[in-house]
């Protein structure tokens, strides 16, 4: 299977805004941004999505949520306040399929999501 353009970032074959990495996760900024601070937090090792992750992969469910804890404190947004997003499939609106959380912030976000 062809590498998907996530897997090429983190093998460091396409540059990418990076916010944060660590054993497990690498983040960075989307290339079309849909709010101010819009970071992408993937993991390391490829699940095509949310719902293709095995049971004994859970763990890195924790692991990207974590990540985006420290982001959001990294970037100061604790206060005015963030999305967490997952898109998962064609009704999500899944566009590149390697598990991505999305981390949005820095404007007043809509409700319900379009
Ligand atoms: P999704 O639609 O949930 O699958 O999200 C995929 C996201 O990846 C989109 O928001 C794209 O803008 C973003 N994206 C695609 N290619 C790149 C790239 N090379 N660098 C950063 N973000 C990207």
């Amino acid at each position: 299977m062809a590498k998907t353009i996530f897997e090429r970032i983190i093998d460091r074959e396409v540059s990418a805004d990076i916010v944060y990495e660590d054993e497990h996760i690498l983040a960075f900024r989307d290339i079309a941004p849909q709010a101010p601070v819009h970071i992408l937090l993937i993991p390391k090792k490829h699940h095509a999505r949310h719902a293709a992750v095995p049971p004994e992969d859970h763990p890195v469910f924790s692991q990207l949520f974590a990540a985006a804890q420290r982001v959001s404190r990294q970037l100061q947004l604790e206060k005015n306040g963030y999305r967490l997003v997952i898109n998962n499939g064609p009704d999500g609106g899944e566009t590149v399929p390697h598990l991505h959380l999305h981390l949005l912030a820095g404007r007043h976000l809509g409700w319900p999501p379009g």
